[in-house]
């Protein structure tokens, strides 16, 4: 390093290996030092063999001095042993006249004001992207990616600048790898925002061309677009900008040159930048605006149980709430069902079993609510929470059922429903919601058993009369009705165990002996009398007939009964 005077050989170096071209007022520009100095600086390097001058011919006067790294100020660059042997080739004329003007340019940005700072610059290889067209590789390499803007704002841009060196063919092969590009929407990739695409230029004619020709092409690209795996999200039209500034960076920048592909002439480089970036940004205004109000709803179900239920109920994810419930014991399984099911306004022990919900809500993909995909196990309070729900729901259950039966709903199914509550168990939501629906068919059943038992009565008299007369007199003198009327009894009545009732012959089925259906169930009678009897499932009543024996009912029932029925259940209250 002992070649070095100063770290402004050691800056100037830099800039050049980085820049690849660079005059004298550029460098000047870029490390803030005097022309004259740099000029100077630049022959010593030139004479220590680490840079080199070029002088690209001109269309006008004499163009500056281009100045390059040699292969010793890049191998100095990455840290490596000077190569042997002399340096390669002077690059080609083209090449340093090219990319001095694309270092231009990068000075110009730096420049410039007004919106346009330069945030973000990739030369050639820093901005090449690679992308996928009609299952090939393609690849876009502009001169330049930049990212101007202010706090505000981050305008892309892909850069071209082409001194007229290049043939229009040329020229419209990287028009089409842009317009494939875009169509393919391979920005997405890594912009959030499709980047305009800047060419300058070195006439109005080939600005006006190139940009005849790049609509052209995204014309075509756009109808192999449609079934391209990229496509499904926004629709964006590709921007395009050119102007014949490519020799005059500064008016580039900052004077009103540019024609765009949607037809506009004249405008500032902010004014093409701008479009896309604004409709990025409404859009991210939108999604935020989204996002925070998903949040809140989010927010809102966490705090509020009861909307937190409706959303379930409502959204149809209870079965996954309910499944949720599976990770507790059944009976505050049981418990926290009925509550996910319930509709009726929480009180505070609903609400605080309702927490383990609260702690466990997660979001399907579309966003909906649903239960967490990986829930915590209950904790001890949680637990507590839900056994005391439990207690809440079987102390609430047994009040409603003994208010039923206290109406008189001495049916089968309220009768079954004691004997649950009684064993220390709950209903389940379906169940309870049967028992209204039961209760009525009972009320109807019992009015048709009374019919079917008045006709069996007049029928059994009847026989017994008919019987009586067939006998000799002697034999009438001991006939027993009443023994008469058990064997007919034994004959003909049966007994539905389910429905715990008899089942009495109707009045067609009087006329040919059969077993009869149950009036309850309409399934045929499984039980004869003189079974139910054995097991003292009826007994003989005091108007020569037959009575259900009864379970004995629970002092609880009991207890409910007696109240004061004024405040007590119909049908349609709830338990
Ligand atoms: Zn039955």
């Amino acid at each position: 390093m002992s070649d070095f005077v100063s770290d402004t050989d050691r800056d100037i170096l830099d800039t050049l290996v980085e820049h690849r071209v660079a005059t004298a007022v550029h460098l000047s520009v870029l490390l803030e030092i005097p022309e004259r100095t740099i000029r100077y600086r630049l022959a010593q390097l030139k004479a220590k063999g680490y840079a080199r001058a070029v002088r690209p011919p001109a269309d006008k006067g004499s163009s500056p001095d281009h100045w390059c790294p040699t292969r010793k100020a890049d191998s100095w660059s990455k840290g490596e042993r000077a190569p042997h042997g002399g340096d390669k080739a002077a690059p080609s004329t083209t090449f340093v006249e090219h990319s001095g003007a694309i270092t231009a340019l990068y000075v110009a940005l730096l420049k410039a004001t007004a919106g346009l700072g330069l945030t973000e610059w990739e030369r050639e290889a820093g901005a090449a992207e690679e992308f996928e067209w009609r299952s090939r590789p393609r690849k876009i390499v502009p001169d330049a990616f930049i990212v101007v803007g202010d706090k505000k704002t981050a305008y892309r841009a892909f850069v071209e600048v082409d001194l007229g060196s290049m043939s229009m063919t040329r020229l419209s092969q990287k028009l089409s790898g842009y317009a494939a590009y875009y169509a393919a929407q391979a920005w997405a990739d890594i912009h959030p925002f499709p980047p305009a695409l800047l060419l300058a230029t070195t006439s109005e004619a080939r600005a006006e061309g190139a940009i005849a020709r790049f609509e052209q092409r995204i014309a075509q690209a756009e109808r192999h677009a449609h079934s391209y795996s990229y496509r499904g999200r926004d629709e964006w039209v590709p921007e395009m900008g050119a102007c014949a500034c490519a020799r005059y960076p500064d008016e580039a920048v900052g004077e009103p040159v540019w024609l765009s592909s949607g037809g506009g002439d004249g405008l500032y480089l902010t004014d093409l930048l701008r479009p896309p970036w604004e409709r990025w940004a409404e859009q991210e205004r939108t999604r935020r605006q989204e996002h925070e109000r998903r949040e809140q709803w989010r927010q809102s179900l966490r705090a509020d149980p009861e909307r937190c239920r409706k959303e379930i109920q409502e959204c149809g994810s209870s079965r996954s709430f309910e499944d949720l419930a599976e990770a507790l014991d059944q009976r505050g399984c049981l418990a926290l069902k009925l509550l996910v099911q319930r509709d009726r306004k929480m009180d505070a022990t609903e609400r605080a079993a309702f927490a383990f919900f609260s702690r466990r809500l997660g979001w399907s993909r579309r966003g909906d609510l649903t239960a967490a995909h990986h829930p915590p196990p209950p904790s001890e309070q949680e637990r507590r929470a839900v056994h005391s729900l439990a207690s809440r729901y079987a102390e609430r259950q047994k009040r409603y059922v003994a208010r039923l039966y206290a109406r008189g709903s001495d049916s089968p199914a309220i009768g079954q429903a004691i004997a649950h509550l009684d064993g220390g168990d709950f209903l389940r939501h379906d169940e309870l919601a049967r028992l209204p629906g039961l209760i009525a068919a009972h009320r109807n059943n019992l009015s048709e058993l009374q019919r079917r038992r008045r006709a069996y009565l007049t029928w059994r008299a009847q026989s017994i009369v008919r019987a009586r007369r067939a006998k000799r007199v002697l034999a009438r003198l001991v006939f027993d009705p009443q023994h008469a009327e058990r064997e007919l009894d034994l004959e003909r009545l049966w007994f539905c165990k389910p429905c715990g009732q008899l089942a009495i012959p109707t009045e067609r089925d009087l006329a040919i002996p059969s077993v009869p259906d149950c009036s309850l169930c309409n399934l045929r009678a499984a039980t004869s009398l003189a079974e139910a009897l054995g097991e003292g499932l009826i007994r003989p009543d005091e108007n020569g007939f037959w009575a259900v024996c009864h379970r004995p009912v629970p002092a609880w029932v009991l207890a409910e009964a007696a109240r004061p029925l004024a405040k007590s259940a119909g049908l349609q209250e709830e338990w």
